[in-house]
């Protein structure tokens, strides 16, 4: 199999020096064992296959793809939940990867997440002020209890929620209102950087725009940068700056949100944005729709070649033993894809 020559880093930091976060040909191979006993591994599933991206001070990067396509085990790398099989996490100049616990106990402060699932992921036994307090205890963050009570008084109303609200238990609050107590939460230790993975998918659509629109208020107001991680890239659209497509462990595509709604150069994105519905019904009967047809492949044995060919509607049989690397194919605009970077030829 034939690999492109040496692929191109998303606005790289080298160009620009307000980038927060870099990453740089992660990869997140997960073993597995033959059976219950056996420790060696007879593969490895492949959840991320050397991405590299970074995001600026201040932006929101949008992250989508199907179920499965890795965007939420490069958010857990990011925040060193999982300890990344290969590449770096630089973040504010400094390698994740190589820091030591306390160091990174230190660094987490810096970094939160706000998790897809406001009913799970919200301890029930405590009330919806101490869950928001808690990080500042940890942290050390306040000096006695009238702080404390202030401080969660603040985030309270800062995501839209009454004081009073601080003695009551999750049941007693709506899944809306359940992520704003996520986000709260998240917020508490004055972050720079929050991964968002999915924070309203299992929200009512009328209740997801409440949400977004919070996240938006929130960044203005506290210089907050995001990775926004949704399956869905309607959602992705509204709040973010730029968008990367992942597919199978690879970032397929990546550019300016408008650009990659106007112009989306990657296959793929363009069946992922046919599906997206359009209001009007006219335009929406006139357009072209691209069909998959199959189901993503098992990431325990991924496809030779471009990972995406064998759902291709436009494969050829180069696709099959050329694995095209993330390149600028337009000003700021990357694909991965052999006929759009001018390798079809191989
Ligand atoms: Fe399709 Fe080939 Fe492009 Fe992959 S490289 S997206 S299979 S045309």
């Amino acid at each position: 199999m034939t690999t492109m020559p040496e692929a191109a880093v998303p606005n790289a930091a080298s160009q620009n020096g307000d980038i927060l976060l870099e990453v740089k040909n992660l990869k997140m191979y997960f073993p597995v064992g033959s059976g219950f006993l056996s420790r060696k591994p007879v593969g490895y599933v492949k959840a991320v296959d050397d991405i590299s991206f970074t995001v600026k001070r201040g932006e929101t990067l949008g992250l989508v793809g199907e179920s499965g396509c890795g965007k939420t085990t490069t958010g857990r790398c990011i925040l060193q939940l999982y300890k990344p099989t290969a590449g770096q996490i630089i973040f504010d100049g400094q390698d994740l990867t190589q820091l030591n616990t306390k160091r990174m106990r230190a660094m987490r402060r810096e970094m939160q997440v706000i998790f897809q699932d406001p009913y799970s992921s919200l301890n029930p036994r405590m009330t919806a002020g101490n869950i928001i307090g808690e990080p500042l205890i940890v942290h050390g963050l306040v000096k006695g209890k009238q702080e404390y009570r202030e401080k969660v008084a603040d985030l309270l109303q800062n995501v839209g929620l009454n004081p009073y609200m601080a003695d009551r238990f999750p049941h007693e609050f709506s899944g809306g209102q359940r992520q704003r107590i996520g986000v709260a939460r998240a917020l508490s230790v004055s972050p720079k950087f929050i991964v968002a993975d999915e924070p309203v998918s299992a929200l009512d659509v009328s209740i997801q725009a409440q949400i977004i629109n919070l996240l938006e208020d929130l960044q203005e107001q506290f210089n907050l940068t995001y990775l926004f991680i949704a399956h869905d890239l309607s959602v992705v659209r509204h709040i973010s700056d730029r968008v990367g497509v992942m597919y199978l462990g690879h970032m397929v595509e990546m550019s300016d949100r408008n650009e990659i709604y106007r112009n989306p150069i990657h296959p793929y994105t363009k069946a992922l944005l046919s599906a997206v519905p359009i209001p009007d019904p006219v335009l929406d009967a006139q357009r072209d729709r691209v069909l998959l047809t199959g189901e993503v492949p098992s990431p325990l044995n991924p496809p030779s070649g471009c990972v995406f060919h064998p759902r291709c509607p436009v494969a050829s049989d180069n696709c099959s033993a050329v694995l095209p690397e993330l390149r600028e194919v337009e000003p700021e605009h990357y694909a991965a894809c052999i006929l759009a970077t001018g390798y079809g030829n191989y």
